[in-house]
């Protein structure tokens, strides 16, 4: 195969394997769709996916509708795929396109990419699948299939390697096809050039691959090593009064901003975590009811979570009392989603 011909080997090896996929089932693919299903994408495995986007095309059919719901009602339909901001930034988006494109998703690149919460990526998916424009969509698993099919040695982490990426994506995106040629890197890098230890015996584009002519396709892409992750003990206070339970609202901004939590105390100390929980509500911590490790991107916490009086519970605004059954409805930030399960 001549180095150039692959993204026609790659479009013919699409068109025998292509994925099946809820939001590809559409004709013509709806960029509704297409934009909902990339950003969850973006922080969750495909088949993890698969029910949420079910679940949320159900809720809010239409970019209408979700301009239309209220932000706790969004946050709600995202609980559990984390990085709350992203379902803010749909919902802000969602408003954008209705107020100053009639509710329909635009179709230039720029315009889409210009939307609250809209990378590069997402706007080139979103351009190409569904409204055929030449443009590329390169996220993490198309930099790894570059990197290996150039053997590109720069790092895919930083601004130099990605750009020469970003050309060549540029360079060999073809004209008549660019969605299905996005979908069929996409692909090509879940199933066959995957992270480790690609699949070459299998792959369509072998003869064309210069990290697999050298042997080299493990060791690629280069990437620096991620920032190490902060470890914190996590108190939490089960603290409940003729059925409802204490809970306490994160503050607007920052991590988890808005969501409902359990009240907790962070320290690098259990002990310290418990004391600091108990200084919070003025009462003891009791029995240990329940204990989850969660890892977030940059930080993991190791929740322990006990009943507790509370002599002096903290009132204002963003201390209320929720019943079992309103715990099901509101935003909770992230874990808590699981603690509230389980009390
Ligand atoms: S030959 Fe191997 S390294 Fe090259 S694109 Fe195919 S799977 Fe990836």
């Amino acid at each position: 195969m001549e180095k150039t011909d692959w993204p026609r080997t790659l479009l013919a090896w699409f068109d025998g394997h292509r994925r099946d996929l809820p939001w590809r089932e559409t004709k013509p693919r709806d960029p509704y769709h297409v934009w909902i299903s990339e950003i969850m994408l973006q922080q969750t495995r495909t088949e993890a996916v698969k029910p949420y986007f079910a679940a949320w095309m159900e809720r809010f059919p239409t970019i209408s509708s979700v301009a239309a719901a209220d932000e706790a009602e969004v946050l709600h339909a995202w609980q559990g795929l984390g990085y709350y901001s992203r379902a803010r930034n749909i919902r802000r988006a969602a408003q954008v396109i209705v107020s100053e494109y009639g509710g329909v998703m635009p179709r230039d690149p720029a315009a889409i990419r210009a939307l609250p919460g809209i990378g590069d990526y997402t706007a080139g998916a979103v351009a190409s699948i569904a409204y055929g424009e030449k443009t590329p969509a390169v996220d993490g698993n198309v930099l790894r299939v570059y990197a290996r099919l150039y053997a590109v040695r720069d790092d895919i982490l930083k601004s130099a390697g990605r750009k020469r990426i970003a050309q060549l994506a540029a360079e060999t995106i073809p004209a008549d096809r660019p969605g299905d040629f996005n979908e069929a890197l996409m692909d090509l890098g879940a199933e066959v050039c995957i992270p480790k230890r690609p699949r070459c015996a299998a792959c369509p584009l072998r003869d064309a691959c210069e990290a697999a002519r050298l042997g080299i396709e493990a060791e690629l892409p280069v990437r620096t090593k991620k920032k190490p992750q902060t470890e914190w003990q996590a108190a939490c206070g089960i603290v409940e009064r003729e059925g409802r339970f204490l809970l306490h609202r994160r503050p607007a901004k920052g991590m988890l901003a808005n969501m409902w939590e359990f009240p907790m105390a962070l320290a690098a100390e259990e002990a310290e975590s418990r004391r600091e929980l108990e200084a919070l509500l003025g009462g003891r911590a009791g029995t240990k009811r329940w204990e989850l490790t969660h890892v977030f991107t940059h930080r993991i916490w190791h929740m322990r979570a006990y009943e507790m009086e509370s002599a002096a519970a903290p009132a204002g605004e963003d201390w209320r009392w929720f019943t079992r059954e309103e715990l099901r409805q509101i935003p909770l930030a992230g874990p808590h989603a699981r603690l509230a399960a389980s009390v």
